[in-house]
């Protein structure tokens, strides 16, 4: 018989007993601002000195101000507590195969800088040109403290060595990107997969997400990622590859994917499925005028295929409407499999939810019998989701609670 979890634990302390606390508290202040100390003491059944305890240290740390008095008629007018936003720095870097955004934020996930810079085609060079522009925003804005680097990319890391093990989609060689750039920047590096970043930008900031403790996003792009937040967990696995469903084989013998595979889902689902589809069945076939780089022209197409679908090109129309029944297939199986509350569908193609998210919603509810537990919903295109669910990931080391890790 085995004994599951007997041997993977850490005996808690009162050390550990008191992060809790100062985690739970930071989170309800994050939550419910501008509240009390007698509501925060309400919300978390702790007793109302542990309470000021706790508070008296973030506001010290500068976590958390003290702002207006309450307008209460009689007795001891309580003072209002609230998140000091602007005390911290977070960059967030979205890496896409073509381009990067690079984001200044502040704790509430607010964006100070949103720059775009071109991704270059080695991850040595990327990691000179990112941190000689960190330096400059830190010299610009030399009032905030950095809590850190998070970076959201299209492949999987490594939990254990944070290397990348899996980027089909971006062609760098695998190297330890987090090492290099904490040694460029001085500063903590978060590496997180694009789908994970999208799913805890939802968990974190989403206004679909309130109360919900299952969710999945489905980022569509050049391929497709699926980032899993269940019971309230980033699932990733024991090596950090846990949601490549894209790469799932769909069809036996289909046509041959960037992983080596055949007939994956993103094969058939994603952005490029699309074009490849559409020009395979018309006469005049996009041709990019992009010429910078493959994936550069890859989105490029898109945007041009979905402006001929919008424009009312009938071949167009069709081969958006195949993206969208090959994107319920498995999203059915997302649906029938793992049942969460919410699906967070990311990418270009919710410019055409209209039309994409009611032929999806149709092929779901007629290959899944658990579909009326889940809502399917659009979450605007990238690269928000990705530098909010990115910037969560840095805060979430200072905020996450047990039951976030
Ligand atoms: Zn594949």
């Amino acid at each position: 018989m085995r004994n599951y979890g007997l041997y993977d634990f850490r005996v808690a302390t009162s050390g550990t007993a008191r992060d809790i606390n100062r985690r739970i508290v930071l989170n309800l202040i994050r939550k419910h601002q501008p509240v009390s100390r007698a509501d925060l003491s309400r919300f978390s059944g702790m007793q109302r000195s542990t309470v000021s305890a706790i508070t008296e240290q973030l506001i010290s740390e500068r976590w958390v101000a003290e702002g207006a008095v309450s307008d209460l008629p009689r007795g001891r007018k309580p003072t209002f507590l609230h998140l000091n936003s602007q005390r911290v720095g977070i960059f967030g870097i979205n890496v896409r195969p073509f381009a990067t955004n690079l984001a200044l934020a502040n704790m509430d996930g607010r964006f100070l800088v949103q720059e775009i810079l071109p991704t270059p085609p080695v991850a040595g060079e990327f990691v000179e040109q990112v941190s000689q522009r960190i330096h400059d925003l830190i010299k610009l804005n030399p009032e905030l403290a950095y809590e850190g680097i998070g970076v959201s990319l299209p492949g999987r890391v490594d939990l254990s060595s944070q290397r990348f093990i899996f980027a089909p989609n971006l062609g760098w060689e695998l190297e330890d990107l987090k090492q290099q750039m904490e040694t460029a920047t001085g500063l903590p590096v978060e590496l997180e997969n694009e789908a994970n970043a999208c799913a805890l930008s939802e968990f974190w900031f989403g206004r679909h997400g309130d109360g919900v403790r299952n969710l999945i996003a489905v980022a569509v792009s050049e391929g497709i990622g699926v980032g899993m937040v269940l019971n309230g967990q980033l699932v990733r696995g024991p090596s950090g590859l846990a949601g490549e469903f894209g790469h799932v084989s769909i069809v036996e013998g289909g046509p041959k994917c960037a992983c080596g595979n055949r007939g994956c889902w993103e094969v058939y689902a994603s952005n490029s499925a699309a074009v490849r589809s559409y020009n395979e069945n018309t006469s005049t076939p996009i041709r990019s005028r992009t010429k910078a780089s493959r994936q550069a022209a890859a989105l490029d197409d898109f945007d041009e295929l979905m402006k001929l679908a919008q424009e009312g090109n009938s071949r167009a129309g069709a081969a958006i409407d195949q993206m969208a029944r090959h994107l319920g297939v498995g999203l059915a199986m997302l649906v029938t499999g793992l049942a969460p509350e919410l699906i967070v569908v990311v990418g270009e193609v919710t410019h055409l939810w209209d039309r994409v998210g009611r032929i999806i919603n149709d092929v779901i509810q007629r290959r899944s019998f658990t579909h009326t537990t889940t809502r399917v919903i659009a979450d605007g295109p990238a690269p928000l989701p990705r530098l909010r669910g990115i910037i969560a990931l840095v805060l979430q080391k200072r905020f996450g609670t047990p039951t976030m890790a």
